[in-house]
């Protein structure tokens, strides 16, 4: 099955010039969605993590449903000031500005093998965000992932940690 027929690009979102890879299409399919999360598991189950770590908001949907296919705990990494209780947080550079990603400061035990995941790669931003954070806590970051890398924009460049995706696009 060719995973890429259910991922739709859309044109000038969420601004012009942007084509935008939509994975809606994917999740509402239900058989290649359980093929997409078959071979996602095949890659994450290979670095045998203790948890994996979700980026808010669309690395939820890859995330949780593997840790529980694999068996391991799931951590949400969300904009700042969404978690309740005491967090760690990092804050990173945009094109324009900065943002800030948090986790619970107890969600990660120093040594656990992490593996951090979201939907897409593009500059490697957000992904090399969340590594700074997970090592904040001595989480032993082990691998990254994503359905999909926009190879042309060198996002894994930016990465202190092994990245592989299900599908590229270059
Ligand atoms: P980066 O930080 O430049 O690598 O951008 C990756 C982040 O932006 C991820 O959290 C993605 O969810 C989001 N993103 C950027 N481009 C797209 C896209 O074309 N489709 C879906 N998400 C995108």
């Amino acid at each position: 099955m060719d995973i890429k027929e259910y991922i739709r690009g859309i044109p000038d979102f969420p601004k012009p010039g942007i084509l935008f890879y939509d994975i809606s299409t994917l999740l509402s399919h239900a058989d290649a969605w359980q093929v997409a999360m078959g071979r996602m598991a095949r890659i994450i189950g290979a670095y045998q993590p203790d948890v994996l770590v979700g980026i808010e908001s669309r690395g939820f949907l890859v995330a949780a449903p593997l840790a529980l296919k694999l068996g391991c705990g799931f951590v949400m990494a969300r904009k700042a000031g969404k978690l309740p209780g005491g967090t760690i947080s990092h804050s990173y550079d945009l094109e324009y500005g900065s943002d800030t990603i948090e986790i619970q400061d107890d969600a990660i035990h120093p040594g656990q093998r992490v593996v951090i995941l979201d939907d897409l790669l593009a500059t490697g931003g957000t992904l090399s965000a969340a590594i700074q954070l997970c090592k904040k806590v001595g989480g032993d970051v082990v691998g990254t992932s994503a359905l999909i890398e926009l190879t042309f924009l060198n996002g894994r460049d930016k990465l202190d940690a092994p990245f592989e995706a299900l599908i590229s696009y270059d």
